[in-house]
């Protein structure tokens, strides 16, 4: 991270809360405020609000025990007043008396609501909006820094995958493969195991299965999708589908189609064409094929500090891409009872075309 860069971003998100009409933005412990202050707080029952005016100075309501953390963060060095209290004050009253009278607060979308509802109750004559429009204009246009950060991702999840037709054998569970593949993410670089598909058979056409006690069959087909937080929050996200032995009859040319779907979508990708065309060129592919009622979600979602966040891929988003916006091109196809199949890259858009954070191959690797 850049000196500074904290510093910038606060000033711009404080210029889009003046030109939304919003007096301050409230955000809590979460990924808006690691990606404004560079402080990575985790949400806890005790109030810790940023509390960003339109204009002026900024402030972090903490509880006072978690005082010293704040400061050995890059926010302490971005000159935020802290406002730590004490067990027995009500941080809701300090949070009112910091803000002074206000008619709109933005309150970040991942609040708790019991805290939502607890400001409400301290600011009566505050309408509550919400400040992730306006936090996530910032955040889905990666800078260069960012662009490293999920291409090193990208890169330490390819070498779990890599690793991963070693792990598949007829006779293991899911859980037991997921376990193994947990300490890989570990080992090749990321903090934290973010989540752990491994859809074997039927497991597959669930797109959100996770792991199960299901032992690996001859002839299933598995589906991993997996992904990990890196030491500087950024976040990896990659799916092969994998194949023990001999594949179903017509899997195959199944297969073969969702490739080019994957491939159609990633080539699409450039400065200017919208969200939904990605979507829509994956999903010709599969549809001309006539699998397009077997691919039962969007195409991608963005991502950075959070595994999904703006901009979606998606039917209806005609926000047209702007170079640094990132975003997985996972189209898939699910066919109830018996299995699954999708091919998930990072893809970063730029003023050249789609940068592709994950290389490892994609043609369905078949495991001995
Ligand atoms: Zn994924
Ligand atoms: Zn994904």
């Amino acid at each position: 991270m850049r000196d500074g860069e904290h510093a910038a971003r606060l000033a711009a998100v404080q210029d889009l809360a003046a030109r939304a009409g919003v007096d301050a933005l409230l955000v809590a412990p979460g990924q808006d405020l690691q990606y404004l202050t560079g402080y990575d707080a985790v949400p806890l029952e005790r109030l810790t609000c940023l509390v960003v005016p339109a204009s002026g100075p900024i402030s972090l309501v903490l509880p006072r025990l978690e005082r010293l953390a704040a400061e050995a963060s890059p926010l302490g060095r971005l000159g935020v007043q802290l406002h730590p209290w004490g067990e027995l004050d009500d941080p809701y009253a300090m949070v009112a008396s910091v803000l002074g009278p206000v008619d709109r607060v933005a309150v970040d979308n991942h609040m708790w609501a019991e805290k939502v509802l607890a400001l409400r109750a301290a600011l009566p004559n505050a309408e509550q909006v919400l400040a992730g429009p306006h936090i996530s204009e910032l955040r889905m246009r990666k800078d260069e820094a960012e662009i490293g950060a999920l291409l090193r991702a990208g890169a330490a999840i390819d070498r779990v995958h890599a690793a991963v037709p070693s792990l598949l054998r007829p006779g293991r569970t899911e859980r037991e493969v997921g376990s193994d593949i947990a300490d890989l993410i570990l080992r090749e670089g990321h903090v934290r195991v973010d989540f752990i598909i491994v859809g074997s058979g039927p497991n597959g056409a669930s797109p959100h299965h996770e792991v199960s006690d299901r032992v690996l069959q001859p002839g299933d087909v598995v589906v991993v999708d997996i992904g990990g937080t890196m030491p500087d929050g950024y976040r990896s996200d990659c799916t092969r589908t994998y194949a023990l032995g001999s594949v179903p009859d017509g899997f195959a040319e199944q297969y073969a189609v969702l490739l080019e779907a994957q491939q159609a979508a990633v080539r699409h990708v450039a400065a200017g064409v919208s969200c939904e065309s990605v979507d829509a060129a994956a999903r010709d592919v599969l549809t001309a094929a006539g699998m397009g009622e077997l691919f039962i979600h969007r195409t991608g979602h963005g991502i950075g500090l959070d595994t999904h966040e703006d901009p979606y891929i998606v039917s209806g988003n005609a926000r047209p891409l702007e170079p640094g916006m990132a975003f997985s091109v996972e189209p898939g196809f699910y066919v109830e009872g018996q299995y699954g199949a999708r091919i998930e890259d990072i893809v970063i858009a730029t003023a050249d075309g789609p940068l592709v954070a994950n290389q490892g191959p994609r043609e369905l690797v078949i495991v001995a």
